[in-house]
């Protein structure tokens, strides 16, 4: 008998280890790096966050004078939230962030 056909026998009858996304929802791990997120309240406008960016993802919104996120440039790497010296930023963990609207495509 060839000696992979107890494991196809044992998989057969084994629980998927997916899920039926999205009727069947799994909430992210802690540390999970979904949507960046600029509490502007907390921002000092040190600029840290623009140096950190590999992607230059990070500009400076010309009428509130703080930063701003382009979510279509984004490779959620934490960077920017790992330098801000007063937390401003923070890595949350929604993940859902097509849209059909630009403007939601930032993060501020
Ligand atoms: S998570 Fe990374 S890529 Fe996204 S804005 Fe922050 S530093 Fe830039
Ligand atoms: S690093 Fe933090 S405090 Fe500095 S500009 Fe960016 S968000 Fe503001």
């Amino acid at each position: 008998m060839p000696r992979i056909l107890p494991q196809v026998l044992r998989n057969l009858f084994r629980k998927p280890a997916t899920v039926k996304y999205p009727y069947v929802r799994v909430e992210p791990p802690d540390g999970y790096r979904g949507r960046p997120v600029i509490d502007v309240e907390k921002c000092i406008q040190c600029w840290l966050c623009i140096q950190a960016c590999p992607v230059r993802a990070i500009s400076v919104n010309k009428e509130t004078k703080k930063p701003s996120i382009w979510l279509g440039r984004c490779v959620f790497c934490g960077e920017c939230a790992e330098v801000c010296p007063t937390r401003a930023i923070t890595m949350t963990k929604e993940f859902e962030l097509t849209t059909y609207d630009i403007q939601q495509a930032k993060s501020e």
